[in-house]
């Protein structure tokens, strides 16, 4: 199994992929550039080379890269909505520079533009800023519903990725926190989700699972996360994931409220639990 969790970037990425090794991880996921946005760090070619060759020893599977949670590429405001194209394109660069092939943004809140319109902005935008020449693939992430996001049904997904130009450089993260906060019931019918998301996006664009357990109830349109097995999911129903003969093979990612020792621990719980 491809799991690992959420790392912090701050001392480069030799020292990230030390740390995923010491809590058992072999992939993670790492912010861009700071989450609230802004210029990114200039990048460290030794530091690469040398993760490089550390994740190859360690036999990683792929990493992931996320936006920053300001980018909103359907924003009313010009200004937000251009300096969101500026970081994403400057992201798809800096990530030809590294060993990192997955690319993870939330679609966007169209605050008050509503649903097509803003699914509208969020395709144009794509398709000025994808040349089909990136190094990694760019998967929206299925979101909770909260406020104004959109990503939060199948459908949104599908009619974004139908719209860009570039649909095979396209690909979904599926949060598992988000996706029982918008309505689906990943508990009690798995299969049955895992259908539907098949029948409306198809299963072979999901190339990423962040694994988090939700603080809030089914359908509530909240988006906070909570620790493995302390949630509204719940351990069983994410082991049924891990498990899942469909979801297996995709690489899993942590996002859940820890510090290392507490994703070292839910790593070990969820390596215990994974059927030979
Ligand atoms: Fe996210
Ligand atoms: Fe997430
Ligand atoms: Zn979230």
């Amino acid at each position: 199994m491809i799991l690992g969790s959420h790392l912090s970037m701050a001392k480069g990425y030799t020292k990230a992929v030390e740390e995923a090794i010491s809590i058992g991880a072999n992939t993670f996921q790492f912010f861009t550039r700071n989450p609230r946005g802004g210029k990114a760090k200039a990048l460290n070619l030794k530091d690469i080379e040398k993760a490089t060759k550390l994740m190859k020893e360690h036999h990683f599977g792929q990493l992931l890269a996320h936006a920053p949670y300001t980018m909103n590429l359907c924003s009313e405001k010009e200004d937000v909505a251009s300096f969101s194209k500026y970081m994403m394109k400057d992201d798809l660069e800096r990530l030809k520079n590294l060993p990192c092939d997955l690319y993870n943004f939330h679609p966007g809140s169209h605050v008050g533009l509503g649903v097509e319109k803003g699914i509208e902005k969020i395709t144009n935008a794509l398709n000025e800023i994808i040349t089909g020449e990136e190094a990694v693939l760019i998967l929206l992430e299925t979101m909770s519903g909260k406020g104004t996001e959109i990503g939060k049904t199948f459908e949104e997904i599908k009619t974004i990725i139908d719209g860009v130009k570039h649909s095979e450089s396209m690909g979904v993260c599926l949060d598992t926190c988000h996706v029982y906060s918008a309505g689906y019931d990943i508990v009690d019918d798995l299969d049955g989700v895992i259908e539907e998301f098949d029948k409306i996006i198809g299963l072979d664009y999901l190339k990423a699972i962040h694994l988090n357990d939700s603080k809030t109830p089914f359908k509530s349109f909240k988006d906070r996360h909570e620790k493995l097995g302390l949630g509204t999911i719940g351990e069983k129903a994410l082991i049924e994931i891990i498990n899942h003969p469909k979801l297996r093979n995709i690489p899993f990612f942590l996002e859940t409220p820890n510090e290392l020792e507490g994703y070292k621990h839910e790593i070990d719980i969820l390596r215990r639990n994974e059927n030979g």
